[in-house]
């Protein structure tokens, strides 16, 4: 701008000296030709005053030496005398412009290309009292020549003018462009430019107001979107026609395991399932791949306005529970049967008729025990069941020292059949819980200590806080569990030593059912166990309000 400025002051500084330099040139060319026509029109009077008084005028021109061209023309137009050339030998010049006007006039004047000298010439002609006329001429070169000095005059003039503009052009153009510089673009009002400037700087101002409106509006647009996309927990993916990624969402990139943004990349850049692949080329549909060990559902779909929408979820757990929901069906069907056939079987017997007497007792016996054995399994499968379902009792404060003295009164004679001491110690420990599910627990893993113990061993169950944290602890001095059974002892079905569970009438689901009401109340288990000296497994609650447990 500054340059261009600069520029534009020197190119006028030279236009205008160039002008100058030719008007003044003209002008002084104009004046001295009015000046040459006066001084010929002098000097043409002076010698024609001289020329009437002499008796021989030619021999009077003859002898003096001018420092103009002097020509006698005779009345009849003959050239009788010239100053520059020999007159004898000029053609007739009657017929000149400035011959004609002084024989009609007294006087005339032309300015032209001498025939004679074949250059430009001022004429001034002046008829005298014989009728003979006397020109004087004056060349241009001689006007030129002036004009020329002044003009060469008026240059240096112009170059010196130039010179200082070029100058000046500097600090003055810096001056103008200070204030545009200085224009507080982001409050234009506030800026203390040019007067012609406002109109410019008040639409800024207008189009600034725009523009922030305009983003703060589209800010917030981005952000109810995020908000709105961050919330979701299924995965949602834009993609163009081109099926470049336009939006995804954390959900999406954490089920895609992309850690950075993928906008801008296609999709395939970002993951090149092949499920996916399939899905992308067919444009619409719905199935299913694993990602980094996750089972995610893909649903695509069309936009109408183009490109594509993808939602992902998260189908592990599901799956998930419906393999282990297959698996369970299928373990309930091999555990009913068992039983069932051992029943069936011993029944067959004695329908046979057999059985001896004697032996009917031990058979009855023994459809008895599997009997019951049925009825405890399909029991605890219903628990299991209505568990799986979610069904929970009412949340109450319990009191886990006076629930486990409960229980243990209810095991004192199975406990005392299999020589094992029970004892219930420790403090008070209030937590909120369905009281039902709670005693259901503490009384699978105090059958568990009596179930899995030698004679005259013992099963302690101690309750209390700690780090403020209600617990309850099963201990017992039985067989133990080896590590490798350990974690997998909460499994349904699982039995480490089966025949054992069996004799016992085992289920191989109370563990279960204990991990599962575990997880109602958000509580913790530990098992510690050691093979041959007992086992300890421990329920540790939530922290609870001081309503139900005062310090
Ligand atoms: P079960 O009905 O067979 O007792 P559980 O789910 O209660 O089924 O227990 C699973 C298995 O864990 C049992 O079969 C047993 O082998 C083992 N187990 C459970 N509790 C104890 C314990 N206190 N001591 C030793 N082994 C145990």
């Amino acid at each position: 701008m500054s340059k261009r400025l600069r520029r534009c002051l020197v190119v006028c500084a030279l236009l205008t000296a160039l002008t100058m330099c030719a008007v003044v040139s003209g002008g002084m060319y104009v004046l001295s030709c009015n000046q040459m026509e006066q001084r010929l029109a002098r000097q043409a009077a002076n010698l024609a005053a001289l020329l009437e008084k002499s008796e021989d005028p030619v021999a009077l021109l003859e002898g003096s030496v001018y420092d103009q061209r002097v020509t006698l023309i005779g009345a009849g137009g003959q050239v009788l005398y010239d100053s520059d050339h020999a007159a004898a030998a000029m053609e007739n010049h009657l017929q000149r412009p400035e011959v004609v006007q002084a024989r009609a006039e007294g006087s005339g004047s032309s300015r032209r290309q001498s025939d004679t000298v074949g250059e430009i010439s001022l004429y001034y002609a002046l008829r005298l009292r014989d009728g003979a006329v006397l020109r004087l001429a004056g060349t241009e070169r001689s006007i030129l020549g002036t004009v020329q000095g002044i003009a060469l005059w008026a240059l240096g003039g112009a170059l010196i003018c130039v010179l200082a503009s070029a100058l000046l052009a500097v600090p003055v153009t810096r001056r103008m462009v200070r204030p545009i510089n200085a224009i507080n673009l982001e409050h234009p009002l506030e800026s203390d430019a040019y007067e012609e400037l406002s109109p410019v700087l008040r639409r800024m101002d207008q189009q600034n107001a725009r523009i922030a409106a305009q983003m703060a509006s589209m800010a917030r647009q981005r952000q109810r979107q995020d908000v709105i996309l961050g919330g979701m927990r299924e995965g949602l993916i834009i993609l163009d026609d081109s099926h470049t990624v336009l939006t995804m969402n954390a959900a999406a990139r954490e089920l895609l395991q992309v850690a950075e943004d993928p906008e801008g990349q296609t999709m395939l850049a970002v993951n090149r399932s092949e499920t996916l692949v399939k899905l992308l080329e067919e444009g619409s549909g719905q199935s299913e791949m694993q990602v980094a060990g996750r089972t995610v559902r893909v649903s695509i779909s069309r936009v109408e306005q183009g490109g594509m929408v993808i939602l992902l979820q998260d189908v592990t757990s599901d799956r998930l529970a419906e393999e282990s929901r297959r698996q369970f069906s299928a373990n309930v069907s091999h555990e009913l049967r068992t039983p069932l056939t051992t029943i069936s079987g011993y029944a067959e017997l004695l329908a046979s008729g057999l059985v001896k007497a004697e032996d009917a007792e031990n058979v009855g016996g023994k459809i008895l025990r599997e009997s019951r054995r049925l009825l405890s399994l399909i029991e605890d499968i219903i628990r299991l069941s209505r568990l799986d379902e979610g069904v929970v009792g009412e949340m109450v404060p319990v009191e886990l020292r006076r629930l486990a003295e409960s229980c243990a009164a209810k095991l004192r004679t199975a406990a005392m059949q299999a020589d094992v001491t029970l004892k219930v110690q420790g403090d008070t420990a209030w937590v909120m819980g369905d009281g039902a599910q709670l005693e259901e627990m503490l009384t699978n893993l105090m059958e568990n200590g009596v179930k899995y113990n030698v004679p005259g061993g013992s099963v302690t169950v101690t309750t209390g806080l700690r780090q403020g944290r209600p617990f309850a602890a099963v201990k017992d001095t039985g067989v133990g569990i080896a590590p490798e059974h350990q974690s997998r002892v909460f499994e349904r079905f699982y039995r480490v030593d089966k025949s054992r569970s069996k004799q016992t009438g085992g289920t191989g689901l109370g563990l279960s059912i204990v991990k599962h009401g575990a997880q109602v109340h958000h509580a913790e288990i530990t098992l510690e166990s050691q093979v041959g000296k007992g086992t300890c497994i421990t329920l540790t609650f939530p922290e609870t309000t001081e309503y139900t447990n005062p310090k």
